[in-house]
This record gives C-alpha cells, structure tokens and sequence, in this order.
C-alpha cells in the first residue's frame, strides 16, 4: 500500500482484515453463544426476574474475582454508577470535577448530576486518556489552597475529584494522575465503562482509584442488556454504594426506613443472569479481540500516514474499539472518508465531538485542549466486534 491514505486504501484494508462481507459490518455486535438463555429462562421460570435474586449476587462475585477488586456493586447501567461514585467520593453541589473533554457524554453528565460541574482538561496522544503531565502543569497555574484541600482560583469552586476514562479500552497512565490526587487532595473515580478486561501491568483498570465504573450497555465488550458495576478495595465505600443504589433502605425486623433520598438504580436479576453467562465467554471474547487487533495493527503498520492506536506499554488493552489516527486529515476530509467507508458496508466513525465543543457544557471551565482537538478531528473507530476474526 502507498504512503498516502485515501478512501481505497482504508476499505482495502477493512476487506483484508475482516473479508469480503462489507455489507453492514456495524462497529460493535453483541455474542449470545453460551449460558444466556439457560440462565435468562431460571429468571422467568422461577419469577426472579426484578431487583432481588441469586444473579446479582453471583454476577457481582464474578465482577469482583475476575477484576481482583474486593467488591463489586451491581447497577442499571454505567451512568448511574458514576453518578453515586461521585456522590460517594463526596463530590457535592458547586464543586469541579476534573474530567477529559475526549469522553462520551456520561462521563461529565454524571458530574452535573451532582450538582457539580465539569471542569474538562487534555488528552495524551498515546493513550487518549488525561495527560498527567499537561494535568500537572495546567493544576500549578489554576489550582490555590482553601480549606483543607484546593480551589479553582478563577471560579472560585473546590476542586473535589478527578474523573479519567479509559479510552476504547487503552489505560490511562494511571500512576501520574495518582501523584496529582494524592498533592492537590483530590478524589479518583475511574470511569473505566469501556474497559472490562484492561489491565495496567498485573492490576485491572478500575481497582486504582477510590472506586471505577463499568458498563454493560449492548455495545460495550459484555452486556447485560443495560447495565453496570461500581468496584472499590473499601468495605464502607461498597456499602454506601449499596446502600444509595437500594432506596436508601434499612430494615428493622419486618419494617424498614429510608434513611436518606436514595436512587432506585440497582440491576434487575433478570440483566444479572445476561451477565453471569456473559462473564464465562469473557476471556474467549478478549483473546478474540486481540487478535483481530494484532490484524488492523499489522494491516495498517504498513501505511504511513496512519497510525493505529495500539495498547500503552505495560498495559494490557481490551481493544474494546479498535481505533486508528490520521493527525493530518481535515474534518471535511475525514467525513468524507467515513462517508464512502459506510457506503461500502464498513460501519466507522468519528470519536465524539469535544464535550467542551456542546453548548450543554459551554459554561464549563477547561484548560487548554490542543491535543484532545487534534484527537478529535483525526480519530476513526472501526468494526471491532469479536465476530470478525471468523471469515
Ligand atoms: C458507555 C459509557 C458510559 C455509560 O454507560 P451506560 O451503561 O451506557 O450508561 C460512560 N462512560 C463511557 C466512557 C462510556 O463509553
């Protein structure tokens, strides 16, 4: 293949990868091919279909053992989870939160939820996660001490936690943006909804921060239908989770009290028992994965122009969206790429647009987003589903 990038070269090498079957290849496709409906017709034959019932418990379990976190809190979906891990984390009304601008809308939806307010920073080029070191730069120049902790000396609001996403799966370079919370007294959750399966060195993404959030909406690597899971170390951060997903309820005897406004968000059984039967195909799913991964990254090694978004060193990727970066492509360009790209059946697409870019969040705070801009005019998704690596 030549040096430039066009059209031919982009579906030359989709054909090669995944065949000749460009004829609705979606980007990401659910895998029904084990125990889901086995464990899905207990529900429905035994009535424990809604929130009380034997899956979530064991679904938890297996959360907890797979990732190594000592708990697991299982929820309707990956946005309510991030939303009480920031309450937990005790992000309150009129606080930042520091976020990237590169993440899907959840992320800082979940902040606003609280009341707080998303205060959106950049992107590194290697993992497409925050920059610890342009964090690091950015926080010397914003950020003054108040009260135990530090505020944002333009806005005068208590910075409270920080909020990284790991991006298609790629770890965020976890360990920088640890010393930055540990000096600035600053809260992690990790919203590591995309990476199931990711690990940074022997520790899963997600067990780094004071807690980490998975989703298991039909797009993402397992799915439970809708879904999620909140995973900490911490024996009264997992009860306080529970304990806000269930009403807030405390029994006494036959009787019980709400003892705060809690949120109905925990995961029917009937999604749990989707899930359990989902955890057993996870490992075939991700070596599968990988090797439709090590196929784009060896197709597109040999075009220059292009660079294919490869796991950080030291860390283990779920290659949840395979990922390929054309830093010189205009947007003009690019969707006029993508455009004949679907036309020929390839299901791409353009990362999110800068969540600083939605007149929702124009209010916002942020520093300076040069390569999260750049990120986002020249990333492209591409089919990723497990499935492909059979033809
Ligand atoms: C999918 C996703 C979420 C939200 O998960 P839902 O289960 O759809 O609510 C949050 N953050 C990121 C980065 C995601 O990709």
């Amino acid at each position: 293949m030549a040096n430039s990038f066009s059209l031919d070269h982009l579906v030359e090498a989709l054909q090669y990868v995944i065949g000749f079957k460009g004829n609705n290849v979606v980007l990401h496709e659910p895998e029904f091919k084990a125990n889901e409906l086995k464990y899905v017709q207990e529900c429905l034959e035994t009535g424990w279909v809604s929130s009380a019932g034997k899956f979530v418990d064991e679904f938890e379990a297996k959360i907890s053992s797979y990732t190594g976190a000592k708990y697991a809190v299982a929820v309707v979906n990956g946005t309510s989870g991030l939303h009480l891990a920031l309450i937990e984390a005790g992000v309150l009304p009129g606080d930042e939160v520091l976020c990237p601008a590169l993440t899907f809308v959840a992320t800082a939806n979940a902040v606003s939820y609280c009341g707080a307010v998303p205060h959106f920073v950049d992107s590194s080029e290697s993992t497409m996660g925050l920059d610890p070191a342009a964090l690091s730069d950015y926080l010397s120049r914003v950020a003054e001490p108040f009260s135990g902790g530090y505020r944002n000396r333009k806005t005068g609001r208590r910075l409270a936690a920080i909020l990284p996403m790991h991006t298609f799966g790629h770890p965020v370079d976890i360990s920088g943006l640890l010393d930055l919370a540990k000096k600035y007294c600053l809260e992690i959750v990790e919203d590591a909804a995309e990476a199931l399966g990711s690990w940074i060195g022997s520790r899963h993404v997600g067990t780094y921060g004071r807690s980490g959030v998975f989703s298991f909406n039909g797009n993402k690597i397992i799915t439970t239908g809708g879904g999620g899971a909140i995973i900490t170390n911490d024996l009264r951060c997992a009860q306080r989770l529970k304990h806000l997903s269930t009403t807030a309820k405390k029994s006494y005897g036959f009787s019980f009290v709400h003892d705060e406004i809690g949120f109905n968000y925990r995961l029917p059984n009937i999604n749990a028992a989707l899930g359990c039967a989902q955890m057993e195909s996870l490992p075939d799913i991700l070596s599968r994965k990988r090797e439709l991964a090590s196929r784009y990254k060896k197709v597109f090694s040999s075009i220059s122009s292009v660079r294919f978004m490869d796991e950080p060193v030291g860390c283990r990727s779920n290659f949840w969206l395979n990922t390929i970066y054309h830093p010189f492509i205009s947007e003009e360009e690019r969707d006029e790429l993508l455009n004949s790209v679907i036309t020929a059946g390839f299901h791409c697409r353009p990362v999110w647009r800068l969540l600083s870019r939605l007149s929702i969040f124009s209010h916002c705070p942020r520093g300076p987003l040069p390569v999260a801009e750049a990120l986002e005019k020249g990333l492209i998704n591409l089919p990723s589903s497990p499935k492909l690596t059979e033809r």
